[in-house]
């Protein structure tokens, strides 16, 4: 598993910059840049509070990731082989920008 960085502290899953979710997946089938990528699993904590989405913060420091973006170095059939990445995001409301600092294109 990958061990996953992530400064998106607005997601309700994050926990001290790592992440609680267990699983998340990278969105960005076409992406040739890291800004083409974002985490397709994060939740803005307020919305997600107001919706008792009921989360557990385990925190854990190595996760599954399942990735869309094809053409990163780092991708096998949408499995992430990289040991380490970071996924970067805003901390502030009204912010939902993410995206995989991580990613490499093959191109
Ligand atoms: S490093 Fe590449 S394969 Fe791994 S999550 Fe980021 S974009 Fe996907």
């Amino acid at each position: 598993m990958t061990i996953l960085n992530c400064s998106a502290t607005k997601c309700i899953y994050n926990d001290n910059r790592l992440c609680s979710r267990g699983d998340i997946e990278i969105t960005g089938d076409n992406a040739h840049r890291a800004d083409e990528t974002s985490c397709g699993s994060f939740r803005d904590r307020t919305t997600a509070a107001m919706q008792n989405s009921g989360t557990e913060h385990c925190g854990c420091e190595k996760i599954n990731i399942d990735c869309k973006a094809q053409e990163c170095t780092y991708n096998n059939k949408c499995n992430c082989t990289a040991s380490a990445i970071d996924v970067a995001g805003c901390s502030t409301d009204g912010c939902n920008e993410t995206k995989c600092s991580t990613f490499a294109c093959k191109c």
